[in-house]
């Protein structure tokens, strides 16, 4: 916790309910921290609270990027999300939260749903995402990564233009196959794939696109390649493999360490720092806290377009990666009182 300079780290058991959680707060120098509850069957309590921790910094890279007046935290719920939840379980999680007195607040993450965040909000306040309150961040997740992939376009071709561009999307979840609708309006030529084939194959069918198989998706010839899956996609098996001119995607924590960053910096590929690009769902879900206002949502969502310009404009003026330009902008913002706000630079 000192080396990342963690705040808090709140360990929650509840024997009646079942209930073994974790909430980091990372940073609240910008404010409060905000990011979403995950629930996973966590082979540990370790791995849980490391994941928790890492996530939680994410927050306040991804928060203070976006200009959110918002810190960075994470809640993790140890648990199969197929089998194990309850509605105590979530209440007894809401009465958790509640103690922080507004310095967490959630959302849904992987494993937890609205109707999740219904039952936490039952006990606490500072829930949101609930099924009154917009539900689903994924499509203004989908909107903000294709504003990035444009951003990446633009600076490696001079034009943001999708169509006729080939795309090659790991992941016809729920943010991926938003995505693929979205960038098939625009004309992209798109190359699916996801574990679950029924998945891959029914969006393929709808828009016409190709599917391949997941080992093959990171070696399709494309103009961008948009990680929607897992995190860790970069590393030392695939960085060689790739044949793409840029990295653009959903997925948190796509590099699986720094280095791979650099790889792909150091082989010409544009990538798109995936907090960056992947800020639309809690640009909506932040928008909650103050009176919802759908057009603002949009406007701070294609506002990511603008940051990635700035983010490789810097880049490329220090002669940095763009995600460690990226890092520079966050850091530089989480100090307290930083009144740098909507604006990169
Ligand atoms: P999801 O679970 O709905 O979709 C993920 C999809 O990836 C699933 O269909 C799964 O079968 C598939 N998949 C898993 N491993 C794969 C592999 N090796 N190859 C191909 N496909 C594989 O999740 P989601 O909500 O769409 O989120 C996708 C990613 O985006 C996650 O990393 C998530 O953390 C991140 N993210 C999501 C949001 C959001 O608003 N949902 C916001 C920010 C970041």
């Amino acid at each position: 916790m000192e080396e990342n300079d963690f705040e808090q780290l709140l360990v929650c058991q509840d024997r009646k309910s079942g209930l073994k959680a974790a909430i980091a707060i990372h940073s609240t120098a910008r404010g409060p921290a905000l990011g979403g509850t995950r629930m996973w069957p966590y082979s540990s309590e370790e791995e849980a609270f490391n994941d928790v921790l890492h996530l939680a910094r994410a927050m306040s890279y991804k928060n203070a990027v976006a200009g959110l007046p918002l810190g960075g935290g994470k809640g993790v719920i140890i648990g199969d999300p197929e089998k194990d939840k309850s509605e105590t379980l979530f209440r007894t999680y809401g009465s958790f939260i509640d103690r922080l007195q507004g310095w967490y607040i959630t959302a849904e993450d992987a494993g937890t749903c609205p109707e999740d965040m219904d039952l936490i909000a039952s006990q606490t306040r500072w829930a949101l995402g609930t099924t009154s309150s917009g539900g689903d961040p994924s499509p203004s997740t989908a909107r903000g990564v294709k504003q990035g992939m444009k951003a990446a376009l633009e600076h490696l071709y001079g034009t943001k233009d999708l169509a006729g561009r080939v795309i090659a999307v790991q992941g016809a979840g729920h943010v991926g196959a938003f995505l693929c609708r979205l960038l098939a309006e625009d004309g992209a030529k798109l190359v699916i794939s996801d574990i679950n084939r029924d998945k891959a194959d029914y969006i393929a069918a709808e828009l016409g696109a190709t599917v391949v198989s997941p080992e093959e998706i990171t070696e399709v010839s494309c103009d961008i390649f948009a990680p929607c899956a897992l995190g860790a996609v970069i590393n030392d098996d695939t960085l060689g493999r790739l044949k793409c001119s840029i990295v653009a995607g959903a997925a948190n924590n796509v590099l699986k360490e720094y280095k791979h960053g650099y790889g792909l910096f150091h082989r010409g590929i544009l990538y798109a720092p995936d907090y960056v690009v992947n800020a639309g769902g809690v640009i909506f879900v932040a928008d909650q806290l103050e009176s919802h206002d759908p057009e603002r949502v949009m406007r701070r969502i294609h506002g990511i377009y603008d940051t990635c310009k700035e983010i490789f404009r810097l880049a490329e003026k220090d002669g940095i990666a763009p995600f460690v330009a990226a890092d520079r902008i966050a850091e530089r913002r989480m100090v307290k009182g930083s009144t740098e706000n909507e604006a990169v630079g």
